[in-house]
């Protein structure tokens, strides 16, 4: 896989040289982003602004999954600004990063605008097959409203910095879109603290950490966050069916664009439902096209807490 996309940059350095750096550049700024929540939190940054926004990953695709095309490669290096996470699943960004004018591109990590928690095997979870040496930090880092906030801090500063001419209008879109991931936090907060009960049962991964741990929340998933296991062992299963039954939960959860098949199968054995809660990896094709926004997932985790919570 790393030789695959080595070949794949050194692909890409070939298409920059050919093309000569910088050149096609339009007039408008650029922003790159790899994922959807970066995309999400740029675009309500820039608002009406002229600055054209692309998100590498294609809408409907698997996080995890990805690898950048040489194409790709390029975006980046003619952005003005790049917008990544910067975990295990974006391990490829290095290499790129290293040859990248930075000057010309500025680059924002979103886990360097946040406080890291590791990730962690919890119990009932999948073991995972090759034992980590090194301490590796959780990087669903925007899962948590509050750091959701600070990542579009960082993005409102980049930009006012390379286009101060509409650095007002950048700190008043960014401060709107603020005031509701505020308004989302509250509610949040509001929902768990009334609740009847503080744990959530994932029938899948767990990329929310940052969410559980801002609200006080307990949890039991199947796998750690950015695990590339979708099989669970029997072992997994039964654990969780026993969590169900004994916390007496209404429902199961998944992730987004999961196939849900472990969720699905703890629910037909305790007769609860399944519900999705969404760690806004990315969004499929048809929610893209209709201009779904973070707050909207984030609204929809709040009906999903009313429910199994209570
Ligand atoms: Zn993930």
């Amino acid at each position: 896989m790393k030789k695959i996309i080595n070949i794949v940059i050194v692909l890409g350095m070939c298409l920059l040289l050919l093309s000569g750096c910088k050149s096609n550049k339009s007039n408008s700024l650029v922003i790159v982003t790899t994922n959807f929540v970066g995309y999400d939190f740029a675009r309500a940054v820039v608002g009406d602004e002229d600055v054209e926004i692309k998100m590498l990953l294609k809408p409907g695709m698997d996080a995890h999954q990805y690898e950048p095309t040489p194409k790709d490669i390029k975006s980046i290096n003619d952005a003005d600004i790049f917008i990544y996470v910067g975990g295990e699943s974006e391990e490829w960004v290095s290499d790129i990063l290293e040859d990248l004018d930075s000057d010309e591109t500025k680059v924002i990590k979103m886990m360097d605008s946040v406080n890291l928690k590791e990730e962690v095997i919890k119990e009932g979870m999948e073991e995972e097959a090759e034992e980590e040496e090194e301490t590796e930090y959780d990087e669903h880092v925007w899962t948590s409203p509050k750091n959701a906030i600070l990542i579009v801090k960082e993005i409102e500063d980049k930009l006012s910095s390379i286009d101060e001419d509409n650095e007002e209008a950048y700190e008043e879109n960014a401060e709107n879109y603020i005031s509701k991931l505020n308004k989302i936090d509250e509610e949040i907060r509001e929902v768990v603290s009334n609740s009847k009960r503080k744990v959530l049962i994932f029938g899948d991964r767990f990329p929310l950490r940052y969410f559980v741990d801002e609200y006080g929340l307990d949890y039991y998933a199947a796998f750690p966050g950015c695990s590339s296991d979708t099989e669970a062992s029997a072992k997994t299963i039964s654990f969780l069916i026993d969590k169900v039954k004994k916390e007496k939960v209404p429902a199961v959860l998944k992730i987004e664009l999961s196939s849900g098949k472990i969720a699905d199968t703890i629910a037909s054995e305790t007769g609860v439902s399944v519900k999705t809660f969404y760690a806004v990896h990315n969004v499929s094709a048809d929610e893209f096209k209709d201009g779904k926004t973070y707050i909207d997932y984030m609204n929809e985790n709040v009906k999903v807490l009313r429910e199994v919570l209570n």
